[in-house]
């Protein structure tokens, strides 16, 4: 039987081209992102064309050139599996390891021909680490930024010192310490740039990474330093520093992991094993000296409603924005967790003294910036605000407690904040323990409703389910 399918015309390579382009996951960004992101990989590009004619690389060039991408590439095949594992771990926010090899290249090298070798090593990293790869046009975002971020510390080189022979006098050191400075700075304001613009919630760890990713971006490229100075003596010293960054590089993994392994994935928080577990070393330090102060156990108020209302994805995002507000309103020391659902404790750190009404305080400041939280989630119908989220608060003194072991401050926090719940949701109770009170969840734990005094009163027995 023959089918008679009307057949439409092939289409020409004019249209074959925009229907091409009319594919490409750029376009899936909000507007408000793909700008700038177009922006900064054509600034890269037309920067790197525009000096092509002054970089005239000599024959050293070339073999530093052939130096350091023989090093990348041996670098990036021995640690190909190592490098995909941390990719899979932490996808966002990505140390770059072969900034060892790109920043040696922008000291070393004509800023364009150092631009150059850092897109083709950057490129081939992506080809061989990304499992599964991630949409191009974040990769050439990527590249973009090391291309100019190369480009400035190159040109700082060449402002500041004499690019070759790099010797290591004083003079060599001061431009490379401010080369490398320039290069991390140009790399990390682009990608907090691109995050800020993404998450408009994100907090300054999310921007700009924490202390230890940027020691370790440091340690990196002071290593492509060395890495610089060695080369300019004899480029076949690039394998000298093979050894050290392979060992650097599986360090980090394995630091990646443990943190993995003890983070709440949505949030971002200590997870509930982890949480438990440093929250009962802190109390038990806290017995000899200066401790933590008690406990807050926060339950976001008919969080159902959020999910009934717009989806889980939304919900998650929402759980997000209310974990970095409680990131930033705790102090560094602090430790904040995500329980499980939509239930988060945090153990406040500091002296005893007046440590309840601190203790209120800080969950009071909590109470008040849910409140205030306008969470802005992307959605394929355009931006949506959520707001009107409140949460209800329970806190337990840790010296206030009988035994002031961690599982009868959490008791008594958490009745507290059925307390709290049951009081008309939105607000903040600190429990008292009552002595002689095997449960005091069952048994009616004190709750102070806040500003009262510290005397222990008998509250309504809870609910029978949450
Ligand atoms: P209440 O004020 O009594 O706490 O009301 P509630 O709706 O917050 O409490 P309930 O325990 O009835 O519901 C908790 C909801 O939290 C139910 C569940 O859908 C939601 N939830 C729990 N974990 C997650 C999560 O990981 N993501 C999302 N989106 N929702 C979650
Ligand atoms: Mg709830
Ligand atoms: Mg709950």
């Amino acid at each position: 039987m023959s089918s008679e399918t009307p057949r439409t015309a092939a289409p020409g390579g004019v249209e074959r081209l925009r229907r091409r382009i009319a594919e490409w996951d750029v376009w899936s960004l909000p507007r408000r992102l793909r700008l700038p992101v177009l922006l900064v990989e054509a600034t890269a590009l037309l920067l790197v064309v525009a000096l092509i004619p002054d970089a005239a690389p000599t024959a050293s060039d070339l073999w530093l050139v052939l130096a350091l991408c023989g090093a990348a590439l041996a670098h990036t095949e021995i640690a190909v599996r190592v490098e995909r594992a941390r990719r899979r771990v932490h996808e966002d926010l990505h140390v770059d390891l072969t900034s060892v090899w790109t920043f040696a290249a922008a000291v070393l090298l004509p800023p364009a021909v150092a631009a150059g070798a850092a897109a083709l090593v950057h490129s081939y990293v992506w080809w061989r680490a990304w499992r599964p790869r991630v949409p191009l046009y974040r990769q050439l975002f990527s590249t973009a930024t090391v291309v100019l971020a190369s480009l400035a510390a190159a040109g700082v080189i060449e402002a500041v010192g004499d690019r070759a022979p790099m010797i290591g006098g004083p003079p060599d050191l001061l431009a490379v310490a401010l080369a490398l400075l320039v290069y991390t700075t140009v790399n990390s304001c682009l990608v907090a740039g691109a995050i800020a613009m993404s998450v408009p919630q994100a907090g300054l760890g999310r921007l700009f990474g924490h202390w230890d990713d940027n020691a370790l971006e440091i340690a990196t490229l002071s290593l492509g330093g060395l890495t610089a100075v060695a080369l300019s003596i004899n480029p076949w010293l690039a394998a000298y520093v093979l050894p050290p960054i392979l060992v650097l590089h599986r360090a980090v993994l394995v630091r990646q992991l443990e943190e993995a392994a003890n983070t709440d994935a949505k949030t971002g928080l200590l997870n509930a094993a982890a949480w438990h577990a440093m929250a009962e070393r802190e109390l038990r330090r806290g017995r000899r000296a200066d401790g933590p102060r008690g406990v807050l156990v926060l339950d976001l108020d008919h969080f159902k409603d959020v999910n009934d209302a717009h989806g889980h994805v939304v919900g998650d995002r929402v759980l997000a924005a209310v974990a970095d507000e409680l990131r930033s309103e705790v102090r560094e020391g602090d430790l904040a967790g995500r329980f499980g659902g939509e239930e988060f404790v945090v153990l406040v750190g500091g002296p005893d003294r007046n440590a309840g009404a601190e203790l209120e305080a800080v969950a009071e400041r909590i109470r008040r910036r849910v409140a205030a939280l306008q969470v802005v989630v992307p959605t394929p119908d355009g931006p949506l605000t959520v707001s009107g989220l409140t949460v209800s608060v329970g806190g337990a003194v840790a010296s206030a407690v009988a035994g002031g072991d961690l599982q009868s401050l959490l008791q008594v926090a958490d009745a507290a904040l059925y307390a709290a719940k049951r009081a008309g949701r939105n607000r903040v109770r600190m429990g008292v323990a009552m002595p002689m009170q095997s449960s005091p969840r069952d048994d009616g734990q004190g709750v102070l409703p806040i500003g009262a005094p510290e005397q222990p009163r008998r509250v309504e027995p809870p609910a029978a389910a949450r």
